[in-house]
């Protein structure tokens, strides 16, 4: 009976939100601009979201940005295999 094992396991603390990837500062699997009120959004509307702030924060026309945005959710366990991703 061993009660020092080296391999402890380590508070995971890194959550992270399953829809966007973003640190969650809270418990939960959805940060707040995906999930308001802890009501995850539609794909349409986090799709569309991402597209707008990857423009606005790369500066990216929008074909390009919209291509970044399916390329990011393709990771995301939130969205991983969604018809919309194609
Ligand atoms: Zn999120």
């Amino acid at each position: 009976m061993t009660t020092d094992d080296p391999t402890t396991d380590e508070p995971t603390t890194d959550e992270r939100c399953e829809s966007c990837g973003m640190p969650l500062t809270h418990a939960g699997r959805y940060c707040e601009n995906c999930a308001p009120g802890g009501v995850l959004q539609s794909f349409e509307e986090r799709f569309e979201r991402m597209t707008q702030w990857v423009i606005r924060s790369e500066g990216l026309d929008r074909d390009t940005a919209q291509a970044r945005t399916r390329e990011h959710m393709r990771t995301m366990p939130a969205w991983r295999g969604h018809p919309g991703l194609g």
